[in-house]
């Protein structure tokens, strides 16, 4: 790892500010799936553990954007549902320990009278303008009095906002939470220096979400790609097959073509479907059939991969090192449609309880793979939607940029 970590620095009884990633689904009060908030204990443990004064802060959803977005509209705006009040109440559970919250901006009272080994928790930073808008003056507000910057919170590490690169100008030391660095370990090595053989599986629904992964994933020289859900559609169609009434980019099809060619000449071995579950209308979706891909009958939506393709990309699946997986393989939200994608994500299991090393990015991806129950069966579970792929295709994410180098 290039980044220095929380473990690389001197914290006892220092001021350290954690980003977080509390951005989790709440329905009246209620925390409706805290897999974020478990994610960051082991960060907040050990400064806890090491005798820092810790503040917490993090966003949740984008409350100035829907409001305005209510007042435009006339809809009513529901104020509640942006306080990160009931994720310092469950915290506060977890750790066994007060969590102090910052109401109507009484941060730095509460800052002043912390103790080693105190949490305190900023309230959603998105309720200050200056958080999107990376605002001078707001980040060197959050900065006040902070020794220790860290940042923990991946899945916005792709923004340039206050608290994920702005107060890194006015903090000296900058380092990686412990969930960023296993991000940055698993997704770094994946990119850099992965074993091989190397399997990329895209799905999804749209080709233009994901060409820059893919022509990234082309470039490293991944050994094998295997393309499914609605994507696959666009192929097809550039290379002249009829596809019904599934979903396609035209504008895309230069660029399938394109990346095919990228891919045959590094070598890489490029897999499309061969069969695809399809019906005859989506409303009421019925009629499920498997069919060969040259299907002619224009009236037909392919919403899964077929059996005969589960067992192609099983088989390319057999013997990899490395897995990177990103994009159903179908309309999985909808049974029996999620058939395809639930088959390959127990091949993806299977593959790692024999060495592979897999990983998963995608917020759709990795709804399917708890859905499946696999999740504790797979290497690395990314907790970037955005993030995970702006990385995989090679990009520098701001929020990581700005922390110090070993
Ligand atoms: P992720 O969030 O993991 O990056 P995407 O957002 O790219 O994944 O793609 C997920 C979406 O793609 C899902 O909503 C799924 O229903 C849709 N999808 C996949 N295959 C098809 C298909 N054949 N037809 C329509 N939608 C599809
Ligand atoms: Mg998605």
């Amino acid at each position: 790892m290039q980044k220095k970590t929380i473990k690389d620095v001197d914290i006892a009884g220092k001021t350290v500010f954690i980003r977080v990633d509390f951005n989790v689904p709440i329905k009246n009060g209620v925390i409706e799936d805290d897999t974020r908030i478990k994610g960051a204990l082991p960060t907040i443990k050990y400064a806890v553990e090491q005798g820092a004064k810790v503040i917490l802060a993090s966003h949740l959803g984008r409350p100035l954007k829907d409001k305005k977005k209510a007042e435009e509209k006339g809809l009513p705006y529901d104020a509640g549902k942006y306080t990160l009040k009931p994720v310092a109440e469950k915290l506060s559970e977890y750790l066994g320990a007060a969590v102090a919250f910052e109401q109507d901006g009484n941060i730095g009272s509460l800052i002043s009278a912390m103790n080693n080994g105190d949490v305190v928790m900023h309230e959603n930073l998105r309720l200050d303008a200056g958080e999107e808008k990376n605002d001078p003056d707001f980040a060197k507000q959050l900065a006040d009095g902070i020794d220790v910057y860290v940042n923990d919170a991946f899945g916005t590490a792709h923004r340039s906002h206050a608290s994920t690169e702005g107060i890194t100008h006015f903090v000296d030391t900058c380092v990686a939470g412990l969930l960023m660095e296993k991000e940055l370990e698993f997704l770094g090595k994946a990119l850099e220096n992965p074993d091989r053989p190397f399997v990329a599986i895209l799905g999804g629904a749209k080709v233009s979400d994901k060409i820059p992964v893919i022509e990234s994933l082309i470039e490293r020289k991944v050994d094998k790609l295997l393309i499914g859900g609605a994507m696959a559609y666009t192929f097809f169609k550039a290379q002249g097959f009829t596809v019904g009434k599934s979903l396609v980019e035209d504008d895309m099809m230069p660029k399938a073509l394109e990346i095919e060619q990228q891919a045959k000449d590094a070598g890489v071995e490029f897999i499309l479907p061969t069969d695809h579950q399809v019906v005859d209308s989506y409303d009421p979706i019925n009629s499920r059939k498997a069919i060969q891909i040259e299907f002619t009958n224009t009236g037909l939506v392919g919403l899964d991969i077929g059996p005969e393709t589960i067992e192609i990309f099983k088989q390319a699946l057999e013997g990899a090192k490395t897995i990177v997986w990103n994009g159903p393989m179908g309309m999985f939200e909808e049974k029996p449609f999620d058939e395809g994608t639930i088959a390959i994500a127990n091949a993806v299991a299977e593959a790692t309880e024999k060495g592979a090393t897999s990983i998963v990015g995608g917020g759709d991806s990795v709804a399917a793979i708890n859905q499946a129950g696999l999740a504790d069966k797979i290497s690395h579970i990314s907790t970037g939607g955005g993030a995970t792929l702006e990385f995989l295709s090679g990009d520098t994410l701001p929020g990581v940029a700005a922390l110090n180098n070993r």
